[in-house]
Protein backbone atom coordinates (compact mmCIF):
# COMPACT_ATOMS: atom_id res chain seq x y z
CA UNK A 1 0.00 0.00 0.00
CA UNK A 2 1.28 3.34 -0.76
CA UNK A 3 2.67 5.77 1.67
CA UNK A 4 0.67 8.44 1.32
CA UNK A 5 -2.71 6.36 1.12
CA UNK A 6 -1.71 4.75 4.45
CA UNK A 7 -1.11 7.89 6.38
CA UNK A 8 -4.53 9.24 5.18
CA UNK A 9 -6.22 6.27 6.27
CA UNK A 10 -4.72 6.48 9.75
CA UNK A 11 -5.45 10.02 9.72
CA UNK A 12 -9.13 9.42 9.18
CA UNK A 13 -9.65 6.94 11.49
CA UNK A 14 -7.83 8.51 14.74
CA UNK A 15 -9.03 11.93 13.91
CA UNK A 16 -10.58 13.70 17.15
CA UNK A 17 -14.63 14.47 17.01
CA UNK A 18 -15.02 17.97 16.77
CA UNK A 19 -15.42 19.41 20.39
CA UNK A 20 -18.80 20.39 21.64
CA UNK A 21 -19.06 24.63 22.65
CA UNK A 22 -21.55 25.48 24.81
CA UNK A 23 -23.83 28.39 23.85
CA UNK A 24 -26.02 30.22 26.21
CA UNK A 25 -29.05 32.12 24.98
CA UNK A 26 -31.94 34.41 26.30
CA UNK A 27 -34.79 34.15 24.17
CA UNK A 28 -36.52 37.64 23.44
CA UNK A 29 -39.63 37.81 21.05
CA UNK A 30 -41.47 40.47 19.46
CA UNK A 31 -40.49 44.27 20.14
CA UNK A 32 -38.50 44.88 22.79
CA UNK A 33 -36.34 48.39 24.08
CA UNK A 34 -33.24 48.73 24.39
CA UNK A 35 -33.60 49.97 27.91
CA UNK A 36 -35.41 46.00 28.22
CA UNK A 37 -32.77 44.67 26.31
CA UNK A 38 -30.44 45.89 29.24
CA UNK A 39 -31.07 43.37 32.52
CA UNK A 40 -31.66 40.40 30.14
CA UNK A 41 -27.82 41.20 29.11
CA UNK A 42 -26.71 40.87 32.50
CA UNK A 43 -28.49 38.09 33.63
CA UNK A 44 -27.09 36.12 30.48
CA UNK A 45 -23.64 37.08 31.36
CA UNK A 46 -23.59 36.65 35.52
CA UNK A 47 -25.23 33.15 34.43
CA UNK A 48 -22.34 32.44 31.67
CA UNK A 49 -19.61 33.50 33.91
CA UNK A 50 -20.80 31.37 36.73
CA UNK A 51 -22.29 28.21 35.03
CA UNK A 52 -18.63 28.14 33.32
CA UNK A 53 -16.40 29.10 36.41
CA UNK A 54 -14.96 31.55 34.51
CA UNK A 55 -13.35 34.01 36.77
CA UNK A 56 -13.19 38.09 35.11
CA UNK A 57 -9.66 39.72 34.44
CA UNK A 58 -9.19 42.63 36.60
CA UNK A 59 -10.09 44.74 33.50
CA UNK A 60 -12.41 44.00 30.42
CA UNK A 61 -12.76 46.20 27.10
CA UNK A 62 -16.27 46.37 25.81
CA UNK A 63 -15.45 45.65 21.55
CA UNK A 64 -18.36 47.08 19.65
CA UNK A 65 -19.53 49.00 16.97
CA UNK A 66 -20.88 52.59 17.31
CA UNK A 67 -22.97 52.90 14.13
CA UNK A 68 -22.74 54.58 11.47
CA UNK A 69 -24.42 57.84 11.59
CA UNK A 70 -28.00 57.73 9.82
CA UNK A 71 -28.15 53.75 10.82
CA UNK A 72 -30.42 53.06 13.21
CA UNK A 73 -30.29 49.06 13.76
CA UNK A 74 -26.94 48.94 15.31
CA UNK A 75 -26.76 48.06 19.10
CA UNK A 76 -27.41 51.67 21.07
CA UNK A 77 -25.37 51.95 24.84
CA UNK A 78 -28.76 51.29 26.46
CA UNK A 79 -27.98 47.73 25.64
CA UNK A 80 -25.24 47.36 27.68
CA UNK A 81 -26.05 49.52 30.68
CA UNK A 82 -26.71 46.46 32.70
CA UNK A 83 -23.82 44.61 32.02
CA UNK A 84 -21.44 47.70 33.01
CA UNK A 85 -23.18 47.72 36.17
CA UNK A 86 -22.28 44.32 36.86
CA UNK A 87 -18.61 44.92 36.15
CA UNK A 88 -18.75 48.35 38.24
CA UNK A 89 -20.16 46.53 41.07
CA UNK A 90 -17.42 44.02 40.72
CA UNK A 91 -14.92 46.63 40.52
CA UNK A 92 -13.84 45.51 36.96
CA UNK A 93 -12.46 48.49 34.99
CA UNK A 94 -13.45 48.74 31.74
CA UNK A 95 -14.06 50.86 28.44
CA UNK A 96 -15.58 51.02 24.91
CA UNK A 97 -13.35 49.62 22.84
CA UNK A 98 -12.92 50.19 18.66
CA UNK A 99 -11.03 50.49 15.80
CA UNK A 100 -11.12 52.92 12.55
CA UNK A 101 -12.63 51.99 9.32
CA UNK A 102 -10.57 51.99 6.03
CA UNK A 103 -13.25 54.42 4.52
CA UNK A 104 -13.86 57.94 4.63
CA UNK A 105 -16.36 59.21 7.24
CA UNK A 106 -17.27 59.33 10.81
CA UNK A 107 -15.45 56.50 12.00
CA UNK A 108 -12.36 56.93 9.80
CA UNK A 109 -10.15 58.53 12.80
CA UNK A 110 -9.68 58.88 15.96
CA UNK A 111 -10.79 62.23 16.29
CA UNK A 112 -13.90 61.57 14.20
CA UNK A 113 -14.60 58.07 15.94
CA UNK A 114 -14.81 59.63 19.30
CA UNK A 115 -17.26 62.27 18.07
CA UNK A 116 -19.70 60.04 16.36
CA UNK A 117 -19.56 57.68 19.90
CA UNK A 118 -20.43 60.59 21.77
CA UNK A 119 -23.14 61.87 19.61
CA UNK A 120 -24.44 58.02 19.44
CA UNK A 121 -24.57 58.18 23.52
CA UNK A 122 -21.70 55.86 24.24
CA UNK A 123 -20.76 58.08 26.99
CA UNK A 124 -20.87 55.84 30.06
CA UNK A 125 -17.34 54.57 29.60
CA UNK A 126 -14.42 56.17 28.24
CA UNK A 127 -13.81 55.54 24.98
CA UNK A 128 -10.41 54.09 23.54
CA UNK A 129 -9.57 53.76 19.43
CA UNK A 130 -7.55 50.43 19.75
CA UNK A 131 -5.54 51.28 17.01
CA UNK A 132 -4.55 54.93 17.74
CA UNK A 133 -5.54 58.10 16.27
CA UNK A 134 -4.40 57.26 12.56
CA UNK A 135 -4.75 53.59 12.42
CA UNK A 136 -0.74 53.31 13.15
CA UNK A 137 -0.74 51.23 16.39
CA UNK A 138 -0.89 48.04 15.56
CA UNK A 139 0.88 44.50 16.28
CA UNK A 140 2.15 42.34 14.24
CA UNK A 141 0.64 38.63 15.35
CA UNK A 142 1.89 35.72 13.92
CA UNK A 143 -0.32 32.75 12.57
CA UNK A 144 1.34 31.13 9.94
CA UNK A 145 -1.70 30.15 8.14
CA UNK A 146 -2.77 30.03 3.94
CA UNK A 147 -3.24 33.75 3.46
CA UNK A 148 -1.32 35.04 6.22
CA UNK A 149 1.72 34.69 8.10
CA UNK A 150 1.23 37.30 10.33
CA UNK A 151 -2.01 39.74 11.07
CA UNK A 152 -1.54 43.15 12.03
CA UNK A 153 -4.10 43.32 15.18
CA UNK A 154 -5.18 46.86 16.74
CA UNK A 155 -2.23 47.13 19.31
CA UNK A 156 -4.73 48.01 22.52
CA UNK A 157 -7.14 45.13 21.22
CA UNK A 158 -3.66 43.05 20.55
CA UNK A 159 -2.47 43.49 23.91
CA UNK A 160 -6.02 43.08 26.17
CA UNK A 161 -6.06 39.12 27.59
CA UNK A 162 -9.46 39.39 27.60
CA UNK A 163 -12.32 41.01 25.95
CA UNK A 164 -16.14 40.86 26.06
CA UNK A 165 -17.14 41.07 22.59
CA UNK A 166 -20.67 42.53 22.02
CA UNK A 167 -21.76 41.98 18.60
CA UNK A 168 -24.94 42.93 16.57
CA UNK A 169 -25.85 39.68 14.12
CA UNK A 170 -27.00 40.63 10.92
CA UNK A 171 -26.25 40.64 6.98
CA UNK A 172 -22.82 42.25 5.64
CA UNK A 173 -22.48 42.81 1.98
CA UNK A 174 -19.01 41.30 1.52
CA UNK A 175 -18.79 38.69 4.20
CA UNK A 176 -22.51 37.51 4.31
CA UNK A 177 -23.06 38.16 7.59
CA UNK A 178 -21.37 39.49 10.47
CA UNK A 179 -21.35 38.58 14.11
CA UNK A 180 -18.71 37.58 16.73
CA UNK A 181 -15.92 36.73 14.13
CA UNK A 182 -16.65 39.46 11.84
CA UNK A 183 -15.92 41.52 15.22
CA UNK A 184 -13.19 40.00 15.09
CA UNK A 185 -11.54 39.89 12.22
CA UNK A 186 -12.51 43.47 10.70
CA UNK A 187 -12.83 45.03 14.11
CA UNK A 188 -9.58 44.15 15.98
CA UNK A 189 -7.40 44.79 12.82
CA UNK A 190 -5.30 47.64 12.20
CA UNK A 191 -6.29 49.97 9.54
CA UNK A 192 -3.09 47.97 7.57
CA UNK A 193 -4.83 44.87 8.45
CA UNK A 194 -7.95 46.00 7.08
CA UNK A 195 -6.34 46.66 3.77
CA UNK A 196 -4.64 43.48 3.81
CA UNK A 197 -8.36 41.91 3.58
CA UNK A 198 -9.63 43.69 1.60
CA UNK A 199 -7.37 44.19 -1.31
CA UNK A 200 -3.81 43.11 -0.12
CA UNK A 201 -2.37 45.94 -2.14
CA UNK A 202 -0.55 49.31 -1.33
CA UNK A 203 -1.80 52.14 -1.63
CA UNK A 204 -1.48 54.77 -4.72
CA UNK A 205 -1.39 58.46 -4.98
CA UNK A 206 -3.48 60.25 -7.42
CA UNK A 207 -1.35 62.90 -8.70
CA UNK A 208 -4.72 65.16 -10.16
CA UNK A 209 -5.98 65.00 -6.31
CA UNK A 210 -2.80 65.26 -4.30
CA UNK A 211 -2.24 69.00 -3.07
CA UNK A 212 0.97 68.32 -1.94
CA UNK A 213 0.66 69.29 1.28
CA UNK A 214 2.91 66.42 2.89
CA UNK A 215 0.77 65.65 5.69
CA UNK A 216 0.81 61.72 4.89
CA UNK A 217 4.54 61.60 4.37
CA UNK A 218 4.44 62.96 8.23
CA UNK A 219 2.29 59.94 8.92
CA UNK A 220 4.39 57.51 7.02
CA UNK A 221 6.57 55.86 9.42
CA UNK A 222 8.33 53.67 6.51
CA UNK A 223 9.20 56.71 4.79
CA UNK A 224 7.67 55.61 1.65
CA UNK A 225 6.09 58.84 0.21
CA UNK A 226 7.47 61.34 -2.13
CA UNK A 227 5.54 64.40 -2.48
CA UNK A 228 6.21 66.19 -5.71
CA UNK A 229 5.53 66.72 -9.46
CA UNK A 230 4.81 62.94 -9.74
CA UNK A 231 4.08 61.79 -6.00
CA UNK A 232 4.11 58.41 -5.42
CA UNK A 233 4.66 55.50 -3.20
CA UNK A 234 7.85 52.97 -2.59
CA UNK A 235 5.62 50.00 -2.73
CA UNK A 236 9.04 48.03 -1.45
CA UNK A 237 9.37 50.10 1.41
CA UNK A 238 5.22 50.54 1.92
CA UNK A 239 3.96 47.64 4.90
CA UNK A 240 0.07 48.78 3.88
CA UNK A 241 -0.47 50.56 7.29
CA UNK A 242 -3.06 53.08 5.78
CA UNK A 243 -2.12 55.90 7.77
CA UNK A 244 -1.51 58.26 4.40
CA UNK A 245 -4.73 56.55 3.21
CA UNK A 246 -6.52 57.45 6.70
CA UNK A 247 -4.69 61.29 7.07
CA UNK A 248 -4.82 62.62 3.05
CA UNK A 249 -8.26 64.77 3.37
CA UNK A 250 -7.99 65.16 -0.71
CA UNK A 251 -8.54 61.68 -1.34
CA UNK A 252 -5.39 61.72 -2.81
CA UNK A 253 -4.50 58.02 -1.59
CA UNK A 254 -6.31 55.53 -3.06
CA UNK A 255 -6.44 51.51 -2.51
CA UNK A 256 -8.56 50.91 -5.19
CA UNK A 257 -7.87 49.40 -8.55
CA UNK A 258 -9.10 47.40 -11.19
CA UNK A 259 -7.34 44.37 -10.29
CA UNK A 260 -8.30 45.03 -6.12
CA UNK A 261 -12.28 46.05 -7.57
CA UNK A 262 -11.87 42.47 -8.95
CA UNK A 263 -10.44 40.39 -6.13
CA UNK A 264 -13.03 42.11 -4.08
CA UNK A 265 -16.33 41.22 -5.92
CA UNK A 266 -15.57 37.97 -7.25
CA UNK A 267 -13.39 35.97 -4.63
CA UNK A 268 -15.49 36.57 -1.73
CA UNK A 269 -14.11 33.40 -0.77
CA UNK A 270 -10.86 34.37 -0.24
CA UNK A 271 -12.13 37.79 1.76
CA UNK A 272 -13.95 35.33 3.70
CA UNK A 273 -10.95 32.68 4.53
CA UNK A 274 -9.16 36.31 5.00
CA UNK A 275 -11.43 37.54 7.65
CA UNK A 276 -11.40 33.92 9.51
CA UNK A 277 -7.11 34.50 9.54
CA UNK A 278 -7.49 37.84 11.17
CA UNK A 279 -10.47 36.15 13.21
CA UNK A 280 -7.87 33.38 14.56
CA UNK A 281 -5.01 35.55 15.35
CA UNK A 282 -7.65 38.28 17.60
CA UNK A 283 -8.48 35.02 19.31
CA UNK A 284 -6.04 32.68 19.95
CA UNK A 285 -4.19 32.72 23.76
CA UNK A 286 -7.10 35.19 24.73
CA UNK A 287 -9.64 34.46 27.36
CA UNK A 288 -12.37 36.97 25.23
CA UNK A 289 -16.25 35.75 25.89
CA UNK A 290 -18.61 36.73 22.81
CA UNK A 291 -22.21 38.07 23.16
CA UNK A 292 -24.21 37.90 19.86
CA UNK A 293 -27.72 40.13 20.14
CA UNK A 294 -29.96 38.70 17.67
CA UNK A 295 -32.08 41.74 17.70
CA UNK A 296 -33.33 44.21 14.77
CA UNK A 297 -31.88 41.66 12.31
CA UNK A 298 -31.23 43.77 8.99
CA UNK A 299 -29.86 42.22 5.57
CA UNK A 300 -27.73 45.09 5.82
CA UNK A 301 -24.47 46.29 8.16
CA UNK A 302 -24.71 48.90 10.47
CA UNK A 303 -21.86 50.55 8.57
CA UNK A 304 -24.22 51.49 6.43
CA UNK A 305 -25.34 54.86 6.60
CA UNK A 306 -28.84 54.35 6.25
CA UNK A 307 -32.03 53.19 7.85
CA UNK A 308 -33.20 49.62 7.33
CA UNK A 309 -36.05 47.47 8.08
CA UNK A 310 -35.15 44.49 10.17
CA UNK A 311 -35.41 40.97 7.39
CA UNK A 312 -36.43 38.83 10.31
CA UNK A 313 -38.01 39.15 13.80
CA UNK A 314 -36.28 39.07 17.56
CA UNK A 315 -34.62 36.27 18.15
CA UNK A 316 -32.53 36.86 21.35
CA UNK A 317 -29.13 36.96 22.95
CA UNK A 318 -25.94 34.47 22.65
CA UNK A 319 -22.89 34.48 24.81
CA UNK A 320 -20.11 32.08 24.44
CA UNK A 321 -16.28 31.47 24.76
CA UNK A 322 -16.34 29.94 20.97
CA UNK A 323 -16.54 32.72 18.67
CA UNK A 324 -17.19 29.76 15.60
CA UNK A 325 -19.86 28.31 18.27
CA UNK A 326 -21.75 31.55 18.66
CA UNK A 327 -21.66 32.53 15.42
CA UNK A 328 -23.09 29.38 14.29
CA UNK A 329 -26.29 29.50 16.59
CA UNK A 330 -27.28 32.46 15.39
CA UNK A 331 -27.11 31.96 12.14
CA UNK A 332 -28.97 28.78 12.27
CA UNK A 333 -31.63 30.41 14.33
CA UNK A 334 -32.02 33.03 11.85
CA UNK A 335 -32.08 30.14 8.93
CA UNK A 336 -34.69 28.53 11.45
CA UNK A 337 -36.40 31.81 10.70
CA UNK A 338 -36.42 31.12 6.70
CA UNK A 339 -33.98 33.74 6.57
CA UNK A 340 -30.19 32.30 5.44
CA UNK A 341 -27.15 34.92 4.80
CA UNK A 342 -24.09 33.81 2.31
CA UNK A 343 -21.15 33.26 3.40
CA UNK A 344 -21.67 30.08 5.87
CA UNK A 345 -18.97 28.50 4.43
CA UNK A 346 -16.36 31.08 6.39
CA UNK A 347 -17.66 28.85 9.89
CA UNK A 348 -15.98 25.67 8.00
CA UNK A 349 -12.69 27.17 7.13
CA UNK A 350 -12.94 29.01 10.82
CA UNK A 351 -13.22 25.32 12.30
CA UNK A 352 -10.32 24.08 10.12
CA UNK A 353 -7.77 26.57 11.06
CA UNK A 354 -9.03 25.81 15.20
CA UNK A 355 -11.04 29.09 15.28
CA UNK A 356 -13.79 26.91 17.24
CA UNK A 357 -16.34 24.23 16.72
CA UNK A 358 -19.48 24.52 14.62
CA UNK A 359 -20.84 21.73 17.27
CA UNK A 360 -23.13 23.79 20.03
CA UNK A 361 -24.86 22.83 22.65
CA UNK A 362 -27.54 25.41 23.23
CA UNK A 363 -28.67 26.13 27.19
CA UNK A 364 -31.86 28.53 27.31
CA UNK A 365 -32.18 30.43 30.17
S1 LIG B 1 -1.88 64.08 2.29
FE1 LIG B 1 -2.92 63.79 0.32
S2 LIG B 1 -2.90 65.79 -0.63
FE2 LIG B 1 -1.40 65.87 1.02
S3 LIG B 1 0.55 65.33 0.02
FE3 LIG B 1 -0.32 63.43 0.80
S4 LIG B 1 -1.49 62.60 -0.93
FE4 LIG B 1 -1.09 64.74 -1.39
S1 LIG C 1 2.84 54.60 2.31
FE1 LIG C 1 2.45 52.60 3.16
S2 LIG C 1 3.65 52.52 5.04
FE2 LIG C 1 3.48 54.70 4.43
S3 LIG C 1 1.70 55.46 5.56
FE3 LIG C 1 0.98 54.77 3.54
S4 LIG C 1 0.32 52.66 3.85
FE4 LIG C 1 1.60 53.22 5.63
Amino acid sequence: MPRDLFLMMIKHFYRKPPTMSKVYFKPITGKIKSCDVSPLARELLETFLEREKIVPEKKIPLKLHFGERGNRTYLGPENFSGIIDYLKEHSIESCYMETSVLYGGERFNREKHLKLAEDHGFTQLPVIIADGAHGEEAVDVPVNLKHYRFCSIARELAEAPQTLVLSHFKGHMLAGFGGALKQLSMGFASKGGKMAMHIGIKPKIWNFLCKKCNLCVSRCERKAITIGKHSFIDHEKCIGCGACFSICQHHAVSVLSLSSLWGTLFHRSHFREKLMEYAYAAHHGKKNIYMNFALSITAGCDCEPRPMIPCVENIGIFISSDPVAVDTACYDAVAAKGKSFKGVEQLAYAESIKVGSRQYELIEI
